[in-house]
């Protein structure tokens, strides 16, 4: 056979070039027409949208909408791709089931388009007046479909999943009515507002343009209780609570919720604005209900542990959930990056300014959080001594730019990855954050202390008080709003740390406000919290490994100790020399490795037992702030409560 073959090969060798047949080559095949793109003019018509949310049992939504329609011939139907605040086109298509369009009481086909599938064609039929459309959005009914969003006790609602609107217009141009069945005796809260108390089972809200419904989710739950954070407010503010037991509810202390309402009027002396006319932090103590921090422009969507309020001093690192969320309003939903604003939700969103939307609501959400006493000073010091020494170690900063990780929402997604400290991740948000912290110490040092980027928050995010729409913005406007705080060669400052590769870690900010980054032998609280909430235990900075719960390695830093003896993600580490693996027995031996013992790692991966020796003699090592004496302490006056 073989020699046959090779035989068969030697002939048509001979027979050279002259005697080959010519093949066509490939065309491609032409592309169906693009779906119909949106208009700035109002849709005709109010869409109907009633969602059935009592399927809590087998976690569905039960949808149905009408669609009023002009007359016949062609339409589309989207389904939302984009999903702001995520900055991704992974809205849950996938979950959609059973999609039916009727007219009339008449089955009409439809038929997805073969390239844009967030898109739904049909020919509407003569004499229709309304398309009605039923489907069924099949919730996650375990983690590893995704985040699960309905429990025995909660459920997240988001208008995102579970609604279709007519292409070819601005979706602030189609107007709709939202209504929901809950399971009995449930409560709600939602920035939407409702026609009146529920009738029957079901809230009927005002109708609202399609944007500002999906703006608007909901959380709705057997255990609700409502908490007013600006008593007396003509604008008010709420914490809608919701939790898995009826007694965390009541679980916090009146100084806790003091600090909530502090949050408040800090945000307020900071934007000196609001845009909306009521704003509701959606709230969850759950361990149920997958975990979530979403901003919206008159809500947001906030998941923290049952024991948020119980075991307040054990949890600091869930505390700038809320003021990071909050602050989103100003920075984010009203003041939104050009390229990111789009006419509907199936147009790509661009992220190239995420370094101001999250980067430096990730510097507000900190700062609010210690100027309300939600994280007290140390806290604060020590979240962003973490925040500080991840950056300081992020070797991928020697070939990827801040910039580039903005495209890592589209890119990864959130998925695990093997080696984040060499590819980075979303590094726009905390990387972001030291970059603004730099630009803060550098207007207050170069104006004595009379000017600060709060005069950039006002100026730049606190504008146009009551608009409840957004105002885009360019990296020019930042340029031009920094420069009238203090002028300054602010375009390059941000071309050097934001667009070009920049190896230098960014700590200048620290600095210059009166702190340098030092590394000790214990843990900050700040630290072991975080470690604790995570289930890992954070050697980093030490041998350069990260383990999960039960020794999974879970991460380990490129050119580090561990990755230089050939440690890799995915492992599971079962003996530290010799003796089963114990995160404190394996502290004592990196502490012991200084004087000279060995540090050998056993490791478990698939049907392999390797042993992996740690040339470390650092001992353990983790990061801390510590005072510059004889400078000025800027980072407390920045953490200060504003008076
Ligand atoms: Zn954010």
């Amino acid at each position: 056979m073989k020699s046959m073959l090779l035989a068969a090969c030697a002939a048509l060798a001979l027979a050279g070039p002259a005697a080959a047949q010519i093949f066509p080559e490939p065309q491609p095949y032409p592309m169906p027409a693009p779906t119909l793109a949106p208009r700035d003019v109002p849709y005709p018509g109010l869409l109907k949208l009633e969602v059935d949310a009592t399927d809590i049992d087998r976690r569905i939504f039960h949808v149905h909408e009408t669609v009023p329609v002009a007359g016949p011939g062609p339409f589309t139907l989207l389904f939302p791709q984009w999903v702001p605040g995520g900055h991704s086109p992974r809205n849950s298509l996938e979950k959609i089931a059973g999609i039916t369009i009727r007219a009339g009481g008449k089955p009409v086909p439809w038929k997805r388009d073969p390239v844009d599938v967030f898109a739904f064609h049909v020919d509407v039929p003569a004499g229709a007046t309304t398309l009605d459309v039923s489907f069924q959005a099949l919730s996650p009914t375990a983690a590893d479909q995704g985040r699960v969003v309905m429990t025995d006790e909660m459920l997240n609602l988001q208008w995102l999943s579970l609604a279709m609107y007519p292409a070819g217009h601005y979706s602030r141009q189609v107007q709709i009515e939202a209504s929901v069945r809950l399971p009995d005796g449930w409560a709600y809260g939602t920035a939407l507002e409702p026609t009146g108390p529920p009738a029957s089972g079901v809230v009927r809200f005002k109708p609202v343009n399609f944007d500002v419904l999906v703006d608007s989710p909901m959380f709705a739950g057997r255990y609700y209780r409502q908490v007013d954070l600006d008593p007396g407010a003509a604008i008010p503010v709420r914490l809608d609570i919701f939790a898995d037991r009826p007694e965390l509810l009541e679980a916090a202390t009146v100084d806790q919720l003091e600090r909530h309402r502090e949050l408040v009027r800090q945000a307020y002396k900071l934007y000196g604005s609001t845009h909306y006319n009521h704003y509701d932090f959606l709230f969850a103590l759950t361990d149920r209900m997958g975990g979530i921090g979403l901003e919206h422009h008159r809500s947001s969507e906030d998941g923290a542990g049952p024991n948020y309020f119980l075991d307040w001093a054990a949890l600091p690192s869930e505390r700038d959930l809320l003021p990071h969320e909050f602050t989103h309003s100003w920075n984010g939903k009203f003041r939104r990056p050009a390229d990111l604003w789009t006419a509907n939700l199936n147009v790509p969103m661009r992220g190239s300014l995420l370094w101001v939307y999250e980067g430096q609501t990730q510097y507000w959400g900190f700062v609010l959080s210690g100027r309300s006493g939600l994280l007290s000073k140390a806290e604060a010091l020590d979240a962003l001594a973490a925040t500080a020494a991840t950056y300081e170690t992020r070797i991928g900063r020697t070939w990827r730019a801040v910039e580039d990780t903005t495209e890592d929402p589209i890119i990864n997604s959130r998925r695990p990855q093997p080696w984040t400290s060499w590819q980075r991740s979303e590094d726009y948000y905390q990387e972001g954050q030291l970059v603004w912290l730099d630009a803060d110490t550098l207007i207050r040092s170069r104006s004595s202390g009379k000017r600060s980027l709060d005069d950039f928050a006002k100026a730049f995010f606190g504008i146009e008080n009551g608009n409840g729409s957004e105002r885009p913005y360019t990296f020019d406007d930042i340029v031009a709003a920094l420069n009238a705080v203090e002028p300054y060669d602010w375009a390059k400052f941000l071309h050097e740390r934001i667009d070009e590769v920049a190896a230098k870690p960014p700590l200048d900010g620290l600095v210059r406000g009166g702190w340098r980054l030092v590394y000790t032998d214990i843990e900050t609280a700040y630290f072991k919290s975080a470690e604790a909430r995570r289930k890992t235990v954070d050697l980093s900075y030490s041998i350069g490994l990260t383990l999960g719960a039960g020794g999974d390695v879970a991460g380990v830093q490129w050119d580090g100790p561990a990755f230089k003896a050939g440690l890799t993600v995915g492992g599971k580490l079962l003996a530290v020399n010799g003796i089963a693996y114990d995160a404190d027995r394996l502290r004592e031996a990196i502490t012991a490795a200084r004087g000279g013992a060995p540090l050998s790692l056993l490791v478990k991966t698939g049907d392999h037992y390797k042993t992996f020796d740690i040339a470390w003699k650092g001992g353990l090592r983790y990061p801390r702030l510590q005072r510059i004496e004889g400078t000025p302490d800027l980072l407390t006056a920045i953490y200060a409560p504003r008076k």
